[in-house]
């Protein structure tokens, strides 16, 4: 079965879509490290690394799933026992997803500083300038209308934030393209049966990785929402991009 999703109307596909994470929420993280052989703790922390962001900030991370992002913001935002605290805004669209974050979190002793706001990108449930911050890593693929989540993502900040995209993109390495291809719809959606009896949700994880706009692309496209200053950086050979830009 495929899930075609470029004949499919967008209520469809929204609903599609929360079907695919409510079904693999429970083997979220166990997937990712399999996956990529463990290969995506090293480009979020790298994405939460270089980004800008001071102890005391409030920051928002969006389809932040099961909080990778949200806890490695954490550490960079505020210490415990710190003058300023800062703040983590865990956004997710999905009820299960968020659940198994926050329990995650809570497990981890992660509790102050925190909130989880159950919310749609494309209409974020935020006053203009709230935060410093804004992320979103491995979720704009998933967002049906992405020029109008860029645009909240842009309302939301205050002038001089900064906002950072971290997804799937296009491999630049000729040689490359053929071994990432078998891996994307050889090898993932096996995987998928095999440890999560769910070969569909995972078939349609490649089909949306090919289907995302590549790097100059998104870039563009966050130059129309609104952001300035707009670059990327390709990791893993493009296997995945950060983009970058500012409300100035
Ligand atoms: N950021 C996390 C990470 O890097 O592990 C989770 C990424 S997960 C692949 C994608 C997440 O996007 C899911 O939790 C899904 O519920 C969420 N999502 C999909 N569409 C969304 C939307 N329109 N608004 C907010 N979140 C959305």
């Amino acid at each position: 079965t495929h899930f075609g999703f470029r004949d499919v109307p967008v209520a469809e596909k929204q609903k599609l879509v929360g079907q695919v994470f409510s079904s693999v929420a429970g083997n979220y993280d166990l997937m990712n490290d399999l996956m990529s052989l463990g290969i995506h703790r090293v480009w979020k922390r790298y994405f939460v690394a270089t980004a800008q962001v001071r102890p005391g900030d409030r920051v928002l991370d969006l389809a932040g799933g099961t909080g990778d992002i949200a806890a490695l913001l954490k550490d960079r935002v505020g210490d415990e026992g710190a003058a300023s605290q800062g703040c983590v805004v865990l956004g997710d669209i999905n009820g299960a997803m968020l659940r198994v974050g926050r329990d995650r979190m809570t497990d981890r002793g992660n509790v102050r500083g925190f909130e989880y706001v159950q919310c749609n990108a494309e209409k974020l449930p935020f006053p203009d300038g709230s935060f410093d911050l804004v992320t979103i890593a491995f979720g704009l693929r998933n967002v049906t209308d992405k020029d109008a989540a860029l645009r909240e993502m842009h309302r939301v900040l205050r002038v001089g934030g900064q906002a950072r995209v971290l997804e799937f993109s296009e491999v630049t390495a000729e040689w490359f393209k053929p071994i990432y291809d078998f891996h994307s719809f050889k090898i993932l959606p096996r995987l998928g049966q095999l440890f999560a009896k769910d070969s569909d949700s995972y078939q349609y994880l490649a089909e949306s990785i090919r289907k995302h706009p590549p790097q100059d692309q998104l870039k563009g496209m966050m130059q129309t929402a609104g952001f300035e200053r707009c670059s990327y950086k390709n990791l893993s050979a493009g296997i995945v991009a950060i983009h970058t830009g500012y409300r100035i």
